[in-house]
């Protein structure tokens, strides 16, 4: 069996180890079509974040997170632009915000998603799912391009069944 450098590292970084402020600059414009997206979405009452990172297990998380949304649970989940969401307080933020259930979909057990959003809604209590231990793979494996795209497709398939069967 391989050694999880993932998971090891894991555990030196549990706990809270305080705090980076940042700055972030306000947007001098609004997107119409995030916030008609937006208001269209805002009865829904499922709120699906996603740290949509670019390596594989943020890979797998994100397309969970769109297989959820737009296949199996579309009458009831909301997909939030994370980095609208982040980044202004527009309609994004308000749908995380005012979600009568609000899910994180990590894609591993750093929950950038999580921490982000809490950092501009303070008290937030998402419900964190932490999608690389729903599937089994190679955990040594990093990026997008060593896996084949099919099974990436199936590993995320396998995390948006096992939310949809949860919600
Ligand atoms: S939670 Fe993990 S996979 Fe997702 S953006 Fe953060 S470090 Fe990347």
């Amino acid at each position: 069996m391989t050694e999880n450098k993932c998971c090891s590292s894991a555990k030196e970084k549990q706990g809270n180890a305080g705090h980076e402020l940042v700055k972030i600059e306000k947007p001098t414009n609004t997107c119409q079509m995030c916030e008609d997206y937006s208001k269209n979405n805002e009865q829904k009452p499922v709120a699906i974040m996603c740290c949509e990172g670019a390596c594989l297990r943020g890979e797998i998380a994100r397309q969970a997170a769109n297989i959820l949304c737009y296949k199996l649970a579309s009458d009831k989940t909301v997909r939030i632009c994370l980095g609208g969401a982040f980044t202004k307080d527009t309609g994004q933020r308000s749908l995380v915000r005012e979600a009568s259930k609000l899910i994180a979909i990590e894609g591993c057990f750093l929950e950038c998603s999580t921490r982000m959003m809490k950092g501009v809604i303070p008290g937030l209590d998402p419900k964190v799912i932490i999608a690389d231990s729903l599937y089994s793979f190679d955990q040594n494996l990093f990026s997008i391009n060593e896996m084949p795209e099919e099974e990436i497709r199936i590993h995320a398939q396998t995390v948006a069944d096992k939310l949809f069967s949860d919600l």
